[in-house]
């Protein structure tokens, strides 16, 4: 069995307000991109394709990869404009796999445990996808400015990464994504997550897989705080 990871690291972070993208700040002294590439590399996962913004795979290869002596990535590619151009590139990188994680590079805190409860999970049930459960109520909005209705908090779930499939499902889906887009973006449908396309596309529910730790993806500057105060707590205390 082979099981292969998809490191999304394109985004341009606008919402972090620095001409350095997130995923290559510095978090406790290393870049945050490490951190996930540290968690695969010391899993059960076989190769780690990084999918970066075009132009940037040097910089990746030789100021990360190479730099922390991380052994598993066997690609390095350029994304593309939205985050599901990006997954479908680390897609046809990857090529023929049994399973893939598909995660967020801005997500430092992933560890073992996570990694191999979606395991368990995926090849019971073809997709799984990391998650936590709403804390606060959940609004949907009316499209003006005012609530329009209330979702049953205890079914509300945020979802996180990694997402992870076998690879010929989400393979599939994506091509059927690429395929339909201009119909799609022009019935004003936006493309978040992998779970959803898979669902669209192939008609298959992803098993939720509650992460009882942060996962936080680094968004703004003050999340890099957030971040670091987590990882030396979960450091210290061995958890
Ligand atoms: O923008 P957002 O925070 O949702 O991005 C989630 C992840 O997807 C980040 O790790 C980001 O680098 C990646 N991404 C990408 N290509 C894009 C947009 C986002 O690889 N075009």
């Amino acid at each position: 069995m082979k099981v292969n990871a998809i490191v999304l690291a394109g985004g341009r972070g606008k919402r972090m307000g620095s001409n350095i993208p997130k995923q290559y700040m510095e978090l406790c002294g290393k870049p945050v991109l490490y951190y996930s590439l540290k968690a695969f590399e010391d899993s059960f996962i076989d190769d780690v394709i990084i999918v970066c913004g075009a132009g940037d795979e040097d910089y990746v290869r030789k100021e990360i990869v190479i730099k922390y002596g991380i052994t598993k990535v066997t690609k390095i590619v350029a994304g593309g404009k939205e985050r599901y151009h990006s997954v479908y590139n680390g897609l046809i990188a990857s090529g023929g796999c049994d399973y893939v994680y598909i995660h967020d590079g801005a997500r430092p805190l992933i560890d073992q445990y996570i990694l191999e409860r979606c395991q368990h999970y995926v090849e019971k049930f073809r997709a799984a996808v990391a998650a936590a459960k709403a804390k606060d109520t959940i609004k949907i909005e009316n499209g003006d400015g005012f609530i329009k209705s209330t979702p049953d908090r205890s079914l509300v779930w945020l979802m996180q990464t990694p997402q992870v499939f076998e690879y010929r499902l989400v393979k599939d889906a994506y091509e059927k994504l690429i395929d339909q887009e201009s119909r799609l973006l022009s019935a004003g449908v936006s493309i978040t997550d992998d779970t959803m396309v898979v669902k669209m596309f192939e008609e298959i529910d992803a098993r939720l897989v509650e992460n009882p730790k942060s996962n936080l993806k680094i968004t703004t500057p003050e999340d890099l705080e957030i971040a670091a105060f987590l990882m030396e707590k979960y450091a210290r205390e061995n958890i």
